[in-house]
């Protein structure tokens, strides 16, 4: 309408000049200079100086127009222009308007991009950065772009292309372009640019709306940013400069491994988790190889430390591996991509990566029989601390060496379980001085004749708070810390003391049988001056004495294990093997355990319902017996526990069915 009256007022002023020029012309020819003067010179004024303002009016009006013109289509070429320099929403929407009204409406192309992370660069580097980020992009854009195509802002960090006249080709070429100017962006960047785009080229001359257009191109856009965000994380720009960077860095590193080492891992996966929390599951993982001192014994020490290079190199080229440490000799870290994957297939995936990396090694060192333990802390929030994370995963990883798996998740139940460990490591002191350590003695029957024959000493711990612990539950961790050598100590002098009080006051004695843990196996003569020293003060006889050591302690170092038995056997101690056929006790160990006493394990008259256990167990009993040790089964609940035992070669019962632990004081015999 504007534009109409415009028009309108252009061609009156062009009129007016035209017939004013028209006039002055035909008015010269018909009337000469001299038959003016005719006219009456004040007449010919007149006309001639009206004719004169005509003429100028009209041209400054017709100046006017122009010059309006011209600010217009600068204010309005100011009112379409983005700060990018490329056009804004508003012209974008009007150009599309235009090109609606189009007769022909085919072959318009319709490219959309997006920036990547746009968000977290304005987070992670300021606004400032995000700012230039769009300012480079829409250069880029019209850098690689021909002059008639069509550019605009269509708002944040969406960028549009309108091309006519377009084919796949074109586009294709011109979002190829764009990426290519991208990269080599990319390569001094400090920080990196990417991209989505999608584009939809209309294939119909008729009616065909525009928003139908950017609605497919913007779908196939979302459908590209999926696309890069779950192909791979290190797609991830921010996240592949920041472990480029620390490629690049070698402060830092380990090196042996060339992985990176304890703080720089730190400060590179607070960074990581930061940027991609958000978009990522991320897990910690930590692994060792269970059994590497046996490798460096049996390969030597070069080959340990290729095997470590190895596991460093197969562990980075992992897809879910984002970085990797080494934490301290066979232990790594890793921060590992686990997006949209559940725990099972999370542990799914390391197990075939262990399992892989062990079949490298396993074919490479023949007879080595690697194995890695791993444990896996899933990534919760951005506010718990990255140590914390990692106490956690190698938590889960300590918790397989009990646990007879290879790979554990760390959950709630490891959680509680830590917190009562820290709670019963923490008390444990001050409970021993209160008091509130009891010891309780199980009575164990002849087979013949069931009457009393011993006991065995189990403790308890009754806290004052009124928390009861049975023993399973504490005493693996007073073996971690060491404490346990107190505790069993302020059991044995309890006994001591009791069985010398009860010789003083000439009441009956009965053999007692005290657990040895196996910490005192690495400080034997530490133990056995102990033991001297209580029998100072309360001198027993010491065959009233049976040590119970178990079979999986003996297994586990039997040569220092013999000289311990020696030793004991040498200040007339009895000893005894505790929970036999728990372990791996073979037939040749059998041959040469200096043991007086063999203590059948409680599982086995859990099968005595299987005929072959039945079996089994009788001929166990009957070879145990020709080797002259004295037979005890523990774990004896019932009826027919016993009938079984007394058809064997069993000499002493200890079960419930019989006698259950009681204070000390409350056993009567
Ligand atoms: P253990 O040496 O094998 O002790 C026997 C365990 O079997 C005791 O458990 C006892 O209460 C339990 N028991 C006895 N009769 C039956 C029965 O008929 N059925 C079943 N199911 N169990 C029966 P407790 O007292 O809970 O002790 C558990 C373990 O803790 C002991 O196993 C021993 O390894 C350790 N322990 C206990 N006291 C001490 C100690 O003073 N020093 C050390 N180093 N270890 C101890
Ligand atoms: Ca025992
Ligand atoms: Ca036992």
């Amino acid at each position: 309408m504007k534009n109409k009256y415009t028009i309108f007022l252009l061609y009156l002023c062009a009129g007016t000049i035209l017939i004013t020029c028209f006039i002055q012309i035909y008015d010269l020819s018909q009337y000469p200079f001299e038959s003016h003067m005719d006219m009456g010179s004040e007449v010919y004024f007149h006309f001639r100086f009206s004719q004169t303002i005509t003429l100028f009016l009209s041209i400054a009006g017709v100046s006017i127009l122009f010059a309006r013109e011209g600010i217009n289509r600068e204010l309005k070429l100011k009112a379409y222009t983005d700060v990018t320099g490329i056009k804004n929403k508003h012209a974008c929407l009007e150009e599309m308007s235009i090109l609606e009204c189009n007769d022909n409406t085919l072959n318009i192309g319709f490219a959309i991009f997006d920036l990547n992370n746009l968000k977290k660069v304005n987070d992670f580097y300021g606004h400032e950065k995000g700012d230039e980020l769009i300012q480079t992009f829409a250069h880029l854009l019209k850098l690689a772009a021909d002059k008639k195509y069509f550019l605009g802002r269509f708002g944040g960090d969406e960028f549009v292309a309108i091309i006519q006249n377009c084919t796949e080709e074109i586009m294709e070429k011109y979002i190829q372009d764009v990426k290519q100017l991208a990269d080599k962006y990319n390569k001094s960047a400090s920080v990196l640019l990417s991209f989505a785009s999608g584009y939809a080229i209309s294939t119909r001359n008729h009616y065909y709306l525009m928003e139908e257009l950017l609605k497919e191109a913007d779908k196939k856009m979302y459908g590209n940013k999926k696309k890069m965000k779950y192909e791979n994380m290190v797609e991830n720009p921010q996240l592949s400069k920041i472990l480029d960077d620390d490629r690049i860095n070698s402060i830092g590193r380990d090196d042996l491994t060339g992985l990176l080492n304890y703080e720089a891992f730190l400060s590179v996966v607070k960074k990581v988790i930061n940027l991609s929390l958000e978009d990522h599951d991320l897990a910690i993982l930590c692994s060792d190889i269970s059994n590497f001192r046996y490798i460096n014994d049996t390969f030597g020490h070069k080959e340990g430390n290729n095997i470590l290079r190895q596991f460093a190199q197969e562990l980075k080229k992992q897809s879910f591996c984002l970085c990797a440490s080494r934490i301290f000799s066979d232990n790594f870290s890793c921060l590992i991509d686990v997006s949209g994957m559940s725990t099972d297939e999370v542990t799914a995936l390391i197990e075939k990566f262990n399992s892989h990396f062990s079949s490298i090694i396993n074919n490479e060192y023949k007879g080595s029989r690697l194995i890695l333990s791993s444990g896996i802390y899933f990534v919760p929030s951005k506010d718990e601390t990255i140590d914390n994370m990692l106490n956690y995963a190698n938590t889960a990883r300590k918790y397989t060496k009990t646990s007879y798996q290879n790979i554990l998740v760390y959950r709630d139940d490891i959680d509680q379980l830590e917190k009562k460990k820290a709670s019963i490591i923490n008390s444990f002191q001050t409970s021993l001085q209160n008091g509130e350590f009891k010891v309780y003695l199980q009575a164990k029957v002849r087979c013949s004749d069931k009457s009393i024959c011993s006991a065995e000493a189990l403790i308890r711990w009754q806290m004052k708070d009124g928390t009861f612990y049975y023993p399973d539950e504490f005493i693996p961790f007073l073996e971690q810390t060491g404490d346990i050598i107190d505790m069993d100590f302020y059991v044995y002098e309890q006994i001591f003391s009791y069985l010398h009080d009860r010789q003083l006051a000439q009441k009956v004695i009965i053999p007692i049988s005290l657990n040895i843990s196996r910490a005192h196996l690495i400080k034997p003569l530490v133990f056995l001056e102990r033991i001297t020293n209580l029998l100072g003060t309360y001198p027993i006889p010491t065959d009233l004495i049976t040590f119970e050591l178990t079979e999986s302690t003996y297994i586990q170092d039997m040569q220092s294990a013999a000289f311990f038995i020696d030793e004991l056997h040498k200040l007339n101690f009895k000893v005894s093997m505790d929970d036999f056929g728990s372990g791996y006790s073979s037939l040749k160990v059998l041959k040469n355990m200096p043991f007086d006493e063999i203590k059948f394990d409680k599982e086995f008259l859990l099968e005595l319902t299987d005929e072959n256990s039945r079996k089994i167990l009788l001929q166990m009993m009957s070879l145990v017996k020709s080797l002259d040790k004295v037979i005890v089964c523990e774990g004896v609940e019932n009826a027919m526990n016993v009938n079984f035992l007394e058809q064997s070669d069993c000499d002493i019962m200890q079960g419930y069915y019989y006698h259950r632990p009681v204070p000390m004081a409350e056993l009567v015999y």
